[in-house]
């Protein structure tokens, strides 16, 4: 659903995600929500319309953002550091329609390094080009400095883009360009709603590597449940082996009570994997990637092996090592790992030596009577609060 957009400006927007990579970048908003927003287990904007926003409003945005900017950075000290006090003085004297504008602008002067751009919400690419393009210019006219500049895009809209759109909003300052996958398999993608086939998914791909922009394709382990979990493997795999895109990154599936895949989950519709399946089901994805040069990564909280990182074709041997370290764990030690890592305990495989990290675990699993038969259950809740 798309809504008429409101004609006068409403202040600085900011959406409510960005990719974990973009930590540190500055967040546009460009369109609000998703013109989709039909996939099954994605709670991020149901009940929410999709709008584009007038470009002069998002010059306004980055003007704003512009000035704060300046006003922070003329308070830095002798090293060039804008300290928590100076941005607390500046806060003092900035109307309440501005803070959120501040903090950002703050957020990326201080913590970011004014290096990056993210354009939000789910599917910026929607927007016709030329406005793109237009804001494109205005943002790095403003900060000649920016190095680089993504957004999200649906593979349904940037296969409909031109190559020369493309190539346009390449050579504006667009340069990567994350696109959800989330899989391969035309079972998976259908059953899930995502609106779009691998052979869409792998067209789009290959369009915006040819116009010269960076690709991040991702991946979401678990979402063929029980049944499809292999072909979502292979195929996932089999996709990106055609497209070879600067990054394959994995967010593991959580069903969130708030989704309409949650439904189907309860009615016994949707066979969820175990931690362990999903482990394997990881371990055969990448062992049928193949011919591809694409950096993996494994950075989203909800990833039960946070250290499963490395350049292909060199780094499959050690993430193959890792994959392996944990499914020959016995039982007891991978439910210790599953609720250290979700309690926030363990950030990788050797924390679980770690004594006084692996106390914390134990003993959550003997206050709460965890054990390797119920522990998945348990994790589901507590994977709810991640999302
Ligand atoms: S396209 Fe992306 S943002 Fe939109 S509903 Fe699907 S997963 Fe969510």
């Amino acid at each position: 659903m798309t809504t008429a957009m409101p004609s006068e400006y409403q202040g600085f927007e900011q959406g409510p995600i960005r990719p974990p990579s973009e930590a540190y970048s500055l967040l546009i908003r460009v369109t609000r929500n998703c013109p989709w927003n039909r996939c099954l287990f994605c709670p991020v904007y149901k009940g929410a319309a999709f709008s584009v926003r007038p470009v002069d409003h998002v010059r306004r945005d980055i003007d704003l953002v512009h000035r704060l900017v300046e006003a922070l950075r003329a308070s830095a000290d002798g090293a060039g550091h804008v300290r928590h006090a100076a941005y607390v003085a500046i806060a003092r004297g900035t109307p309440p329609e501005e803070r959120d504008a501040l903090r950002a602008a703050y957020h990326w002067v201080a913590v970011g390094g004014m290096r990056s751009v993210f354009l939000q919400d789910a599917n910026s690419l929607f927007a016709r080009t030329g406005d793109l393009v237009a804001i494109l210019e205005h943002l790095r006219a403003r900060f000649p400095a920016i190095e680089r500049i993504t957004s999200y895009a649906r593979a349904h809209t940037a296969a409909r883009k031109s190559d020369q759109e493309l190539r346009d909003l390449a050579a504006a300052g667009l340069n990567r360009v994350h696109i959800g996958m989330e899989s391969g398999a035309d079972a998976v993608l259908a059953f899930m709603k995502k609106g779009v086939t691998q052979a869409e998914h792998v067209a789009a791909g290959r369009k915006v590597k040819a116009a010269g922009m960076e690709l991040s394709e991702y991946i979401m382990p678990g979402l063929g449940g029980r049944p499809l979990s292999e072909v979502h493997a292979r195929e996932s795999a089999d996709a990106l082996n055609r497209i070879n895109p600067d990054f394959i990154r994995l967010r593991t599936l959580a069903i969130p009570a708030n989704t309409p895949l949650y439904e189907e989950y309860e009615a016994g519709r949707f066979d969820k994997c175990t931690d362990v399946e999903t482990v394997r089901e990881i371990r055969l994805f990448i062992a049928s990637l193949d011919g591809v040069s694409s950096v993996v990564a494994s950075d989203h909280i909800l990833n039960l092996i946070g250290e499963l990182e490395g350049r292909l074709p060199e780094d499959q041997p050690a993430m193959f090592a890792l994959l392996d370290r944990f499914l020959a764990m016995s039982p007891e030690d991978q439910t210790v790992f599953q609720i250290g890592r979700r309690m926030g305990a363990f950030a990788s495989l050797d924390d679980l030596e770690h004594p006084d990290r692996r106390a914390i675990a134990e003993n959550a699993c003997r206050q709460y009577g965890i054990t390797p038969e119920n522990v998945g259950g348990v994790l589901d809740a507590i994977m709810r609060q991640f999302i």
